[in-house]
Formats: C-alpha cells, structure tokens, sequence
C-alpha cells in the first residue's frame, strides 16, 4: 500500500510543489520554498555558498553589499579585523 500523503509542501505556506511548475519553487537546506514565499524576504541566499537560510540567520555585509550566512559569516569572521568600535 502506498502512501500519497507523502508530497512535498512548501515549508511557509504549506503548497503543495508537486503541484508547481519546476521553476516555481526552490530547494533549500530545509526542504521547499515557493517563488511567493522566497519573494516575501523569509529565506535569503548565501552569496557565499549558494544556500538559502531563514532571513534571521543571515548577516548583511554592508561594505560589500552582501548577503552570508552564520556558518559563511563566522568563517570570514576569522579571517577578517573587524572595525573598532569608538
Ligand atoms: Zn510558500
Ligand atoms: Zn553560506
């Protein structure tokens, strides 16, 4: 017996991807994000390693006008001096 209950939903909205054209949703780490929830700003991606991560988990870099994520982030965190604060 075969389980069809099994489909894969977006994991914001709850849509079901089976039922969306392949350009219409993307995979991230977590499982499905559709094109209206990715628009809305609740996952962004890592320019660094390609990887989408919830908006809260991501560290704008300004000087660079870019997005990394925490793991990307504390790599170059690393290898960077961070500005003093005065
Ligand atoms: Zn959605
Ligand atoms: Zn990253």
């Amino acid at each position: 017996m075969t389980d069809e209950t099994q489909q894969d939903q977006c994991i914001i909205c709850g849509t079901f991807i089976n039922d969306l054209p392949p350009e219409d949703f993307t995979k991230i780490k977590q499982g499905y994000i559709c094109n209206d929830c990715l628009a809305d700003g609740w996952f962004i991606k890592c320019e660094q390693c390609g990887d989408y991560e919830f908006e809260n988990d991501v560290s704008f870099i300004e000087e660079e006008d870019l997005f990394l994520c925490k793991s990307c982030y504390q790599k170059r965190g690393k290898d960077v001096q961070r500005p003093k604060e005065s």
